[in-house]
């Protein structure tokens, strides 16, 4: 059977999304501070779901709540099944076999994943030392390898690092090719490009509800994009790939945003104070993150994430391989379980707990705007 599989998908493994089963769960940068009172309302919203029906294939409720929510026509909108869909959707519309599309290493992997699956060919521009952007290496990879389309993640996942402004829109003007920003986690920094869709046909911004919305398990992604590209987005949209269940979720979602709010100005507080911790251990090098995790380096990257683990702590390790060699991400959870992790590596690094721990600092860094726009 294996040699009537399309000669790359033949190649892949499947990817391994199921971590070992853990207590405290720091491994998908997802929210951890899940509201028991925004769950039963959207428990009772799914109630009066017509499931007998197909769902909206437009989305419409939803294109209109997240237009109002950013300020943008909801025709310039597209939903997806996560924002992982809306990737694999724009590599459908323009991979042919042999394309090139161009990325930065080490980013997000499903990018490459769903380009392989459309049979292109992924070109990773290594980013610096300390995993910095370089625009100058990254406009001539551009030149070089005349890439059908450019994926840019703002912030970076998984080493929290930001591309300024400037050079996204020096990105966008040179490539004229579709240039896909990723913001999946926006929330968390508050820079955006979003105002440019309508200055530059060729952008998609793409988002989710799955980070700061902490509705990783409802999978709604959007995309914000000319209406140009929506129109070819829609001929590679499966007709009804959002569910009427996880539309309606969303929706309640986004009628309460008030709720979040809070919880995104924590994590970020949180995460001043962690790495601000981590900072005072001598033995790790940690990067500076705008997400909602944090990337730290280590001597011994794998015996911690062991470690953890055997005390049901989950964080994510990505191998001993490439540039992440040593390196762990870690999600900003809550302040107990922040500590928990923060205990459990004084105890593995064998240092005396760090005299920050338990304490709150004041948020350095913090900038989350009035409206999401
Ligand atoms: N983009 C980035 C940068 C991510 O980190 C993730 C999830 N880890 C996604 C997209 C996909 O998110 P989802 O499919 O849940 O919307």
């Amino acid at each position: 059977m294996n040699q009537l599989v399309r000669k790359s998908v033949r190649q892949l493994t499947p990817y391994e999304a199921k971590g070992p089963k853990a207590e405290i769960k720091l491994d998908a940068n997802e929210n951890t501070r899940a509201s028991l009172l925004l769950n039963q309302k959207i428990g009772r919203a799914l109630t009066e779901v017509p499931v007998n029906q197909y769902p909206d294939a437009e989305a419409q409720q939803l294109r209109k709540a997240l237009g109002k929510e950013m300020g943008v026509n909801p025709e310039k909108i597209i939903v997806g099944c996560g924002s992982d869909q809306l990737i694999a959707m724009i590599l459908q519309a323009f991979i042919e076999p042999g394309d090139k599309i161009l990325t930065q290493s080490p980013t997000f992997s499903m990018y490459g994943i769903s380009n392989q699956i459309a049979g292109g060919t992924t070109v990773a521009v290594p980013l610096g030392e300390k995993f910095q952007f370089n625009i100058c290496t990254f406009l001539r990879a551009i030149s070089e390898q005349s890439p059908k389309v450019v994926f840019l993640t703002n912030p970076n996942n998984p080493t929290g690092g930001m591309i300024p402004r400037e050079q996204i829109i020096k990105i966008i003007e040179f490539a004229r090719v579709p240039v896909v920003v990723d913001e999946a986690y926006f929330e968390f920094c508050g820079e955006t490009v979003l105002d440019l869709v309508g200055l530059y046909p060729n952008l998609i911004v793409i988002r989710t509800l799955s980070k700061a919305y902490g509705l990783a398990g409802a999978r709604i992604g959007y995309g914000v994009t000319s209406k140009e590209m929506i129109d070819i987005l829609k001929r590679v949209k499966p007709p009804y790939n959002v569910s009427s269940l996880d539309q309606r979720a969303a929706l309640v979602c986004l009628e309460n945003r008030g709720m979040l709010e809070g919880t995104i100005k924590a994590i970020v507080t949180e995460r001043e104070r962690l790495m601000a911790s981590l900072k005072e251990i001598e033995t790790l090098e940690v990067f500076k993150s705008f997400g909602n995790f944090i990337l730290f380096k280590l001597a011994d990257a794998k015996g911690l994430h062991q470690y953890l683990l055997e005390n049901k702590l989950l964080i994510r390790h990505f191998g001993d391989q490439g540039s992440l060699d040593g390196c762990l991400r870690v999600t900003v959870g809550t302040e107990e379980e922040n500590n928990i992790f923060l205990g459990l590596l004084c105890q593995y690094l064998g240092i005396a707990a760090n005299p920050s721990i338990g304490k709150e600092n004041e948020a350095t860094g913090y900038y989350y705007p009035a409206s999401s726009k």
